[in-house]
């Protein structure tokens, strides 16, 4: 009975590899077209400034409308654009696009935003990305300062001296560098040593469990301490409760960005967000 169980069991893994791999295999070839006919959107999540309670900026992310599948979220396909390598015009069409919004905020009440995009580890050790950022900024006329890119721990420690020239060329151009998901890395503290940065976003996963577990709120409570005696701002991800907001607020964490505050959203929807919190009450 033992045998036959193995047999079944290895039976369903195999299939069940075979439909993730065929599931893979499907939407590495979707890609490609999907660039070409415009299925991917930005969305953008509000960042807020604790001790005014303003939003300050945004963190775009990524959404595939995949004409069957609805919409696709970027955990399921960033890692294969990764590997196939269309992460690089899809990471040159994310920032073509975020720099357009930057532009197009040069408006009454939207000018002082500031737009965060994610980087990928393939678009930062490729030799495209700087060329390609100082065409965008110059064609679309931004201040750099309003443009934040979010490079992972792990992305940059896959080759620490090249991210290490990458962020000075990025540091002396004006445009801003965050380290998202700090904390879930290996060389957190090495990082801070070794790359010149502006900002830290804690990771969700520390910000979770704050109420609950006094570690973490001891390593969040640090961190920001530390951080702020660096020079750092620190923006918190995740924040889903008033509890954590509040948290996070006693203990000087400049921002905070979470589905407390607001879901990522389309952009016309997040406009709208800031020109109503504009108005005077
Ligand atoms: P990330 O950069 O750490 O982005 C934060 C993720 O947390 C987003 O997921 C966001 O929707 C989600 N989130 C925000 N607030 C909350 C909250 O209060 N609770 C919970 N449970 N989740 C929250 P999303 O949009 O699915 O993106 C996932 C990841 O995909 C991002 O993680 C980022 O690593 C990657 N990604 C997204 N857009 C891009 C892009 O344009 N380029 C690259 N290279 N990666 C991207
Ligand atoms: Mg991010
Ligand atoms: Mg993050
Ligand atoms: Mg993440």
């Amino acid at each position: 009975a033992a045998k036959s169980q193995g047999r079944g069991n290895f039976q369903f893994f195999s299939e069940a590899m075979n439909s993730a791999t065929h599931e893979r295999l499907m939407l590495e070839n979707r890609l490609w077209q999907a660039l070409e006919q415009n299925e991917f959107e930005l969305y953008l999540q509000p960042q807020i400034e604790l001790a005014t309670q303003r939003i300050i900026g945004a963190e775009a992310l990524l959404r595939w409308h995949h004409p069957e599948l609805g919409m696709v979220g970027p955990d399921r396909f960033i890692p294969i654009a990764e590997e196939s390598g269309l992460i690089l015009p899809l990471g040159d069409w994310v920032l073509q696009r975020a720099c357009t919004l930057l532009h197009a905020w040069r408006a009454p009440g939207l000018s002082h935003l500031r737009l965060a995009v994610n980087l990928s580890a393939r678009q930062c050790h490729g030799p495209g990305l700087l060329p390609h950022l100082d065409r965008m900024l110059l064609s679309h006329g931004i201040d750099p300062a309003l443009l934040e890119l979010e490079i992972t721990e792990s992305a940059a420690m896959q080759d620490p001296e090249r991210s290490r020239a990458l962020l000075i060329e990025l540091r002396s151009r004006g445009i801003k560098v965050a380290i998202d998901d700090f904390g879930t890395g290996y060389s957190s503290l090495s990082y801070l040593k070794l790359f010149e940065i502006d900002r830290i976003k804690i990771d969700r996963g520390f910000v979770k469990d704050i109420e609950s577990d006094p570690n973490d709120a001891v390593i969040v409570a640090a961190t920001i301490a530390l951080a702020h005696s660096l020079g750092l701002e620190v923006i918190a991800e995740g924040v889903e409760t008033e509890a954590q907001r509040d948290f996070l607020r006693a203990k000087q964490c400049d921002e905070a960005q979470g589905y407390l505050f607001a879901r990522p959203m389309p952009v016309a929807q997040f406009e709208a967000m800031v020109r109503a919190a504009e108005v005077p009450a």
